[in-house]
């Protein structure tokens, strides 16, 4: 059998004969040479074109374990990938050794204990899916094909969020085989340095074969829908918006999305591809008082169409499914936001009205409520008292419009800065502001690299939003 070349941690070349891959792993091995190399290194953004030396599909936990001894022991740069959504599309590594995930995608409920173990490979789908049965939600984002493993070492946010909390949050505890190769539990009483790394550190510390979660009440049915304005009401309708999402319960969440309509079926035709508001809510107390719930935001203004009514969780999980689809070209600027001044409205509707392409968008992911009372030290996400995370997500088909809407985001993210936090999200930063960790968590950064240092000494876990 013939070798293949990986990359090294310091860059070099290092060739491996391929039996000693084979023999390392129960799960295959694709090489550049298989035939679906191209297959198998498709992420979710496809600005992210890496070629690893070799992907492993891995089988189980013990290949996981194969998987960081081989890298160690010819220090070798290594990538791990779950649900492949990183924006900076940092689960693949050129030249180096990629460990697949996706197969270890188990959801077991306890629903008598309220807890389910899930494997990195499940989709937020797979999760809610797997939970609602049991009329319980683990709380994650908005939507189904992200991968539930790198949500979570993020820090995790969505319509469930304001009740419940972030989903790191509602970690009770992981198995993760760290630096050394050791597959270790760590828990509130069991490494809980560990622990609190692990709750928003990214994949820094280890590769988590399995994630404890606390469950909570929800649905299956919840009262859910989307408001539509023209863009033009953006100056009368955001202040509206805000002062009803402040005086909203935390069973209610309230996302805005700017962009260009969809031909969603309940809007009007002479509304398709023109420039819009969306108010995009979900209330997930009982639906019996939804139609209380979102009175106050449909008094908003004058809409050109809504749609808001009762309907199963699973399915509003999935509402922005189409609009999110793989193999887009993708860029993400972001912001953590307290309040939206009037001049940041007018820079954002002026934003609008000139996108990039057609399926560009900017929301604003309305946070708060249970997030804002957990300890800002607790976990390593350290703005808890951000309203709304906003997200300029500029989405594209051609490589020739790389240029123009990579210029856009940064554009708009710029203008926005006096009006933001200084902090933002580090599951939205992009390829090339990885030199912004720091600055994403804040008071927290230090903590994170000492940490970093003592489990993670050689940087092998490096293919991520890195604390070097
Ligand atoms: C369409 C879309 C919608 C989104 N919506 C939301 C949302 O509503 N809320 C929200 O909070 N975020 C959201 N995100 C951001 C999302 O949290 C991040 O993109 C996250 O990285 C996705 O995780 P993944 O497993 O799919 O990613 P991957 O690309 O597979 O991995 C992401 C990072 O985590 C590391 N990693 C993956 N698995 C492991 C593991 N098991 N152990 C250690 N490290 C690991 C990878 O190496 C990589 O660095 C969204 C992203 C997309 C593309």
């Amino acid at each position: 059998m013939s070798s293949c070349k990986l990359t090294s941690l310091d860059g070099a070349s290092i060739t491996l004969e391929r039996q000693e891959i084979h023999d390392s792993f129960a799960g295959e091995a694709v090489f550049p040479d298989s035939s679906g190399y191209d297959e198998a290194r498709s992420l979710w953004n496809s600005m992210a074109d890496r070629r690893p030396g070799a992907i492993i599909r891995v089988a189980s936990e013990q290949d996981v374990v194969n998987g960081v001894q081989l890298a160690s022991r010819h220090g070798l740069l290594l990538s791990v990938r779950s649900g492949g959504h990183n924006i900076a599309g940092k689960a693949l590594c050129d030249g180096g050794l990629a460990l697949d995930l996706r197969a270890l995608n188990s959801v077991d409920v306890d629903s008598k204990q309220r807890h389910a173990r899930v494997g990195p490979g499940a989709t937020l789908g797979d999760v809610d899916s797997a939970t609602q049965v049991h009329g319980l939600v683990v709380p994650t984002g908005i939507n189904s094909t992200t991968g539930i493993a790198g949500l979570t070492l993020g820090g995790g946010f969505g319509w469930t969020t304001r009740k419940y909390g972030l989903t790191v949050d509602n970690l009770r505890s992981v198995r993760i085989v760290t630096a050394d190769g050791r597959v270790r539990i760590a828990d509130r009483s069991e490494d809980p340095d560990l622990f609190w790394a692990v709750r928003g550190g990214g994949g820094n510390f280890g590769i988590v074969t399995e994630f404890e979660f606390a469950l909570h009440p929800l649905g299956p049915n919840v009262f859910a829908g989307m408001i539509v304005h023209p863009l033009s009401a953006a100056a009368t309708v955001v202040p509206q918006y805000e002062a009803a999402v402040a005086a909203a319960s935390d069973d209610l969440t309230c996302w805005t999305v700017l962009r260009k309509a969809p031909p969603l079926p309940f809007l009007p035709a002479e509304w398709h591809g023109k420039e819009v508001l969306v108010l995009a809510m979900c209330f997930i107390g009982n639906p019996d008082d939804g139609a209380a719930a979102v009175e106050p935001f449909q008094s908003i203004g004058t809409p050109v169409a809504e749609s808001v009514g009762p309907m199963p969780f699973v399915d509003w999980q999935q509402a922005f499914d189409p609009l999110l689809t793989p193999g887009a070209r993708n860029y993400w600027k972001t912001h953590d936001v307290r309040t939206f001044s009037r001049e940041a409205v007018r820079i954002i509707q002026q934003a609008v009205e000139t996108l990039p392409s057609d399926e560009c968008e900017v929301f604003f992911g309305h946070v708060g409520g249970q997030m804002t009372r957990v300890d800002p030290v607790a976990t390593p996400w350290p703005n808890r008292e951000a309203h709304f995370a906003v997200n300029v997500h500029t989405r594209w088909r051609k490589p020739s419009d790389d240029a123009g809407c990579v210029e856009w985001a940064r554009k708009l993210h710029k203008a926005l800065s006096p009006h933001a936090m200084g902090s933002f999200y580090v599951n939205f930063i992009p390829d090339g502001d990885e030199g912004l960790v720091a600055q994403a968590y804040g008071p927290n950064f230090d903590r994170l690299r000492e940490l970093k240092e003592r489990h993670d000494p050689r940087n092998i876990f490096r293919a991520n939003i890195n604390i070097a």
